[in-house]
């Protein structure tokens, strides 16, 4: 970016708790961005209606999911954190974007298909229409950049088509097309620690699957300590991780947390078995995650003030959206 400075928007879901995957893939690369652009973060809970919630279940989720991001190192100081709801120019903003979006752009989301599964028919419009408040959520802020994982980069393509189309349409200069942003270290694919083919995940049955940030130190130990691997020792070349998807998954967790390569895990414990390994790995999770725990537990206790972050940061960025959101019903015709 020449002249221009970096913006970055995010958000995730307050359904559940955080969990290593979480952690690793997404929300401390977030806590690293923060000193390397201007970073708007926010609880996702108008994208949460898409599917079935508990209306008694959804503001305290919100809640408790904010106290996780702050706990993990999110700066409400530094970062505009904010509950997307509180904003009302996100759907504002979507509702101008469904009409310049096109059907056919939205049926080739290959997470709509996923998401519905067999039940298409049954699913609801906001599933389908997802991707375009997505699009809403980082073009009102005009964001410059916008971490992706793997299966979001589609989604990013259609917000860039989005916003092309709208300034060409109304012969305007409003939306800045973001890029994917890449950076705050290396995102790591979490796996199951059950079954290395599939990604660790709060919707997965078996707790003993995953790492929550909430886990005791004794409930971590046991759960690397049960994690499903092979006898075989570990080999000095990461290649040979490639058919041993519950190994490599391991070592990428134990790179991820110290911030080597899974060449260096392995210079140091090749030739070593499991048994020599996991508890390695077991302190290193515990290091990770018990100084954020606890944090977590001290914010639990003042919900005022977690409120108070989460208004502040509403206030913030409802001045930011103003103009765009403006800007968009200006070029549209609908004010002067
Ligand atoms: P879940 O799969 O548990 O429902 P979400 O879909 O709410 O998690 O994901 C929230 C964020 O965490 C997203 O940015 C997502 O890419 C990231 N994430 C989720 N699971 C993993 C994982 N196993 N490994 C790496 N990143 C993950």
């Amino acid at each position: 970016m020449t002249g221009q400075a970096m913006r970055v928007v995010s958000g995730i879901q307050p359904t559940g708790g955080l969990h290593l995957g979480n952690l690793l893939g997404a929300i401390l690369r977030w806590v690293r961005m923060q000193d390397e652009a201007e970073c708007l973060f926010f609880l996702a809970d108008l994208h949460a209606l898409t599917v079935e919630v508990d209306p008694t279940q959804l503001k305290a989720n919100v809640r408790e999911m904010a106290a996780a991001l702050i706990a993990s190192g999110i700066d409400p100081a530094k970062s505009t954190l904010f509950a997307q709801s509180a904003v009302p120019a996100h759907p504002e903003l979507a509702w101008l974007l469904q009409c310049t979006a096109r059907m056919g752009w939205l049926n080739r989301m290959t997470q709509f298909k996923e998401k519905s599964g067999k039940s298409r028919e049954g699913a609801s419009v906001g599933l389908f229409t997802y991707p375009v408040l997505q699009a809403a959520d980082v073009l009102v802020y005009n964001a410059t950049h916008v971490p992706v994982e793997e299966d979001q980069k589609q989604h990013i393509e259609l917000a860039r088509d989005i916003a092309l189309k709208f300034n060409n349409d109304f012969d305007v200069e409003l939306f800045v097309a973001p890029e994917p942003y890449i950076s705050g270290g290396t995102a790591a694919r979490v796996m199951s620690l059950r079954d290395g083919s599939v990604k660790m995940s709060k919707s997965d049955p078996s707790d003993m699957s995953r790492i929550n940030l909430t886990d005791s130190d004794e409930a971590i130990v046991q759960k690397v300590r049960k994690a499903r691997t092979d006898p075989e020792p570990l080999p000095d070349d990461p290649a040979l991780l490639t058919a041993r998807p519950e190994a490599k998954n391991l070592v990428g967790i134990m790179a991820a947390i110290s911030g080597e390569s899974e060449a260096a895990v392995l210079a140091r414990f090749a030739g070593q078995g499991f048994g020599a390994f996991k508890p390695a790995l077991a302190d290193a999770v515990v290091a990770l995650l018990a100084p954020l725990r606890l944090r977590l537990v001290e914010l639990r206790r003042d919900e005022a003030q977690i409120d108070a972050f989460l208004a502040a940061g509403a206030e913030r960025a409802a001045t930011l959206a103003a103009p765009v959101l403006a800007g968009a019903y200006r070029a549209v015709g609908l004010r002067a």
